[in-house]
C-alpha cells in the first residue's frame, strides 16, 4: 500500500509502498478515505515529542471503512464506516484507567505515534477505541472533528460554567470549539495575530477579537490555550478572574517565562489538557450535529502531506489540513 512514512525525524516524510498492516485479535483493518493534519503531527516530525515508533506512518484523525476483522472483532461490519483517533488502546488496569482517567494511563499507546496511523491506504485499529463517526459528515469534514474536535472540547469543558471564555490561538481546534461555546451561550474573546484569523474568529460568532498583546485584566471567566507558545500562559492568567481558569489545550509548549505569583493567586487555576478518553468521544459527536460544528479546511492528496505539515508551521492554513486518499 502507499504511505507517507517518517524514517527520521527533522526529515520530510518519504512516499514509499510498504505492506498492508496484519490484524490482531480484537482489531478491524480500515480502509482510509481521509487524515486530517494535527499540530501533534507536526511536534513528532519536527523531533519534538520524544521517541515515536519509528519507521511511522503518522496521522490519527481518520476516518475510512472496516475492509476486514480481526479474530473476536464484533463491534462493526465490513464496510462500516469509522473514525480512529489519536488515542489507539489503553491498559484498563492501571490507577488511572481504573478511575475514569484513560486518557493518562501509564501504558496508553497513540495512533500515528507508539502505532502506525492514517497517512496510508490502510491501518489498523483496535475496535474499543473508534469512533462512530454522524451521518451529517462527509468523510473530509468528520476527519479534523477527531483531535482538533475532541482535544478542543475537553479543554473546552474544562472552563465548566464560564459564561465569558477566552480562546488564544485560532487554528483548527479554536475554529471548531467555538462553535459549540457559542451555541451554548457562551461570550467567545479571540486572541489571534493575524487579521484573517481575527475576521475567522468574528465569522464564527466571536464577540471580541484582536492582538494578545492587548488583553483586557480580569475580563474573562475561562481562558483555553491552543497556540504551543509558553508566552501565552502570564498574558492568559492576568486575563481571568479570580477563581478562574487557564487552560492549556497542546501537546507541547515552548517554555513559560517566569511570571509574579500576583497573576495565580485570587484561586485562578492553571491545567492542561492530556489526550482524550472515549467518554469525550462519545459527548463530543453527540453534541457537534446538533450545533453543528462544521470544520473550515483544505484538501491535499496524501502524496502532498509534506506541503500540509509546511503549511501548517508557517501558520499558513484557515481550519484544518485533510489529506484525502
Ligand atoms: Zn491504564
Ligand atoms: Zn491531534
Amino acid at each position: 500500500m502507499r504511505a507517507m512514512v517518517l524514517f527520521e525525524p527533522q526529515k520530510p516524510l518519504i512516499e514509499s509502498d510498504i505492506p498492508v498492516p496484519s490484524l490482531a485479535a480484537g482489531e478491524v483493518l480500515v480502509q482510509v478515505e481521509a487524515c486530517a493534519v494535527c499540530r501533534t503531527d507536526l511536534h513528532i516530525v519536527d523531533g519534538e515529542l520524544p521517541n515515536p515508533k519509528l519507521p511511522l506512518v503518522p496521522g490519527h484523525e481518520i476516518v475510512g471503512r472496516v475492509a476486514a476483522l480481526g479474530s473476536n472483532a464484533r463491534r462493526f461490519a465490513v464496510g462500516d464506516r469509522v473514525g480512529i483517533p489519536w488515542v489507539a488502546w489503553t491498559c484498563g488496569e492501571c490507577e488511572y484507567c481504573r478511575n475514569d482517567q484513560e486518557n493518562l494511563c501509564e501504558f496508553g499507546r497513540f495512533t500515528g505515534y507508539s502505532i502506525d496511523g492514517g497517512y496510508a491506504e490502510f491501518c489498523t485499529a483496535d475496535e474499543r477505541f473508534c469512533v462512530n463517526i454522524p451521518d451529517l459528515y462527509k468523510d473530509v469534514e468528520a476527519a479534523p472533528l477527531l483531535c482538533a474536535g475532541l482535544i478542543g472540547f475537553r479543554s473546552y469543558r474544562k472552563t465548566g460554567d464560564a459564561k465569558r471564555v477566552g480562546i488564544f490561538g485560532f487554528g483548527a481546534a479554536a475554529h471548531l470549539i467555538i462553535q459549540v461555546a457559542v451555541y451554548e451561550g457562551k461570550e467567545v474573546h479571540v486572541f489571534t495575530r493575524s487579521n484573517e484569523g481575527q475576521d475567522f474568529a468574528k465569522s464564527l460568532g466571536a464577540r471580541w477579537v484582536g492582538d494578545s498583546e492587548h488583553v483586557p485584566a480580569n475580563s474573562l471567566d475561562a481562558a483555553i490555550i491552543f497556540a504551543p507558545a509558553g508566552a501565552l500562559v502570564p498574558r492568559a492568567l492576568q486575563s481571568v478572574r479570580k477563581g478562574g481558569v487557564v487552560v492549556c489545550g497542546g501537546i507541547h509548549m515552548s517554555d513559560i517565562p517566569q511570571f509574579p505569583y500576583d497573576i495565580l493567586w485570587g484561586e485562578r487555576v492553571l491545567c492542561s489538557v492530556a489526550n482524550l478518553t472515549r467518554n469525550d468521544a462519545e459527548e463530543f459527536m453527540r453534541i457537534a450535529p446538533k450545533v453543528p460544528v462544521r470544520a473550515s479546511f483544505e484538501v491535499f492528496p496524501l502524496c502532498e502531506a509534506n506541503s500540509a505539515l509546511t503549511r501548517l508551521r508557517a501558520g499558513q492554513l484557515q481550519g484544518a489540513a485533510v489529506l484525502k486518499l
